[in-house]
């Protein structure tokens, strides 16, 4: 059925949500107007903030009010260990799950040259001259287990072999194609402290 053309403009855009389809856009929307408008107020600003003010870190790209974001700004943390993971969500996951107490970088994706995504769209170079700082003595590469994961991570391998930096991967116990994210965090513990060498 058509709904007003401002109520079936806003069930469009909540449909930029993940695993969202036209019948939770119709649920959320009916929600958001019927029950719970304040919400959708708060919402609305917050994510107008959240949009305003959340960058990335400068050095390790991750989603950051400020521009080094408190995780690089931590001078307890160890700065030869670089983890280097696909999405803040993995880095979450991995902070909750390990015991890590290295540096990040954060990829925003993967290598998939077929949707033109190659080494500058990942920040490549920016790593590049993080390793070129000298400070870096290992890096565990943490991207997830797929193809294109495991692409990427053979071409770290190969920027940090230039360099004579030590690489490992996060290894066993991440099912193939998982996500890491949504793996366990004793599962992903697992891995990290069972890296090998790439
Ligand atoms: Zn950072």
């Amino acid at each position: 059925m058509d709904y007003s053309p401002l109520l079936n403009e806003l069930m469009e855009a909540l449909r930029c949500l993940p695993g969202v389809g036209p019948k939770s856009s119709q649920r959320m929307a009916f929600h958001l107007l019927e029950r719970d408008r304040e919400g959708a107020r708060r919402l609305v600003e917050t994510l107008g903030q959240a949009l305003d003010r959340v960058g990335r870190c400068q050095q390790c790209r991750n989603l950051s009010e400020t521009e080094i974001c408190a995780l690089c700004a931590n001078s307890s943390r160890d700065r030869s260990l670089l983890c280097i993971a696909e999405t803040p969500a993995d880095v979450l996951a991995v902070e909750q799950a390990t015991h890590y107490q290295g540096m990040y970088f954060v990829l925003m994706g993967h290598l998939s040259p077929l949707d033109g995504i190659g080494p500058a769209e990942l920040g490549l170079e920016h790593l590049e001259q993080r390793l070129a700082d000298g400070e870096i003595q290992e890096i565990i590469v943490a991207t997830n287990p797929t193809v294109e994961g495991e692409v990427t991570a053979h071409y770290i391998a190969d920027l940090a072999r230039e360099r004579g930096i030590r690489i490992t991967r996060i290894a066993h116990g991440v099912p193939l194609g998982g996500e890491l994210e949504y793996i366990d965090g004793g599962t992903l513990s697992h891995a990290f402290s069972g890296r090998r060498e790439l």
